[in-house]
């Protein structure tokens, strides 16, 4: 099995979108939409896993066509305009894919932490691959599609809505199994959106845990920290705290989406510890 992290595009994004000031709603996204600062530009990692029984992708980033007038929601519209986000033609996924020999008509499972339009835009690139989504996550996108892409996928895309039949993992009530071998999970990380979902990959040597959005950094998982876009704020912070628990049981590497060292924190699998002396 080999794992890469691929880097498809770089988001600015204001401090307050970041991490959060204000604990709950609407003050907390008043703070986003009025902080006009903008942090150095972060990653936007999807990651690909070549397993024995298949090329499986966790999340997709976007294609230009983003770019495009009501492309996107108000919501990331405002992010988009704001030169928010430096995407080009070669940083999308298939271009990525292609640059480490991996097909992307070879793609059998594309699997989405979440529906917002840097993790799921670009789906419609995977033609063969059958696309994963909780159904808590598909639902509310139906509902409220904050910062969404999903009206811009193909009509003959029909994902498979998760439930998580596989009992519990760890700390997790419920889980996913990806595999046959049982080595790639999903496990439900909601708060940052409804259905956020996380992938955990068992190796012999450490745990992987590919988490989207829980946290937009390792040491805001660390810290506690809540993203200032949580749509749940309270939700997310339990979900990360279920994470912090697995670190106590386990060597884990924890590779969140927009993580400058996230690449390298996969390279080299250096865990994340949480500190004695806290
Ligand atoms: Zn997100």
């Amino acid at each position: 099995m080999k794992i890469h992290a691929l880097s498809v595009g770089r988001l600015s994004l204001p401090n307050r979108h970041v991490s959060a000031r204000r604990r709950t709603l609407p003050g907390r996204y008043l703070d986003v939409w009025c902080d006009d600062s903008q942090l150095e530009p972060a990653p936007i990692f999807c990651f690909a896993i070549e397993h024995p029984e298949g090329v499986i992708v966790v999340d997709v980033g976007e294609t230009t066509d983003v770019f495009e007038p009501r492309a996107v929601d108000l919501g990331a519209r405002v992010l988009v305009d704001r030169d928010g986000l430096d995407l080009e033609p070669a940083d999308e996924l298939a271009s990525q894919l292609e640059a480490v020999g991996i097909d992307p008509g070879e793609v059998s499972t594309v699997i989405l932490t979440h529906l917002h339009f840097d993790h799921a835009g670009a789906v419609g690139a995977f033609p063969n691959a059958d696309v994963l989504v909780s159904r808590r996550e598909f639902l509310a996108h139906r509902l409220l599609p904050l910062g969404s892409s999903v009206h811009r996928w193909p009509d003959d895309l029909e994902p498979m809505r998760l439930t998580y039949d596989g009992g519990p993992f760890g700390p997790f009530e419920s889980s996913h199994r990806l595999t046959d071998a049982g080595d790639v999970l999903v496990v439900p990380t909601p708060g940052h959106t409804p259905g956020h979902q996380s992938v955990l990959v068992r190796e012999e040597e450490a745990l992987l845990c590919l988490a989207g959005d829980v946290t937009f950094t390792e040491s805001q998982l660390l810290e506690d920290d809540v993203v200032g876009i949580a749509l749940d704020g309270r939700t997310s912070r339990q979900s990360a705290r279920k994470i912090r628990r697995l670190l106590e049981r386990e060597r884990v590497v924890y590779l969140p989406a927009h993580d400058p060292e996230t690449k390298r924190r996969l390279e080299e699998r250096v865990p994340t510890t949480i500190d004695a002396s806290d």
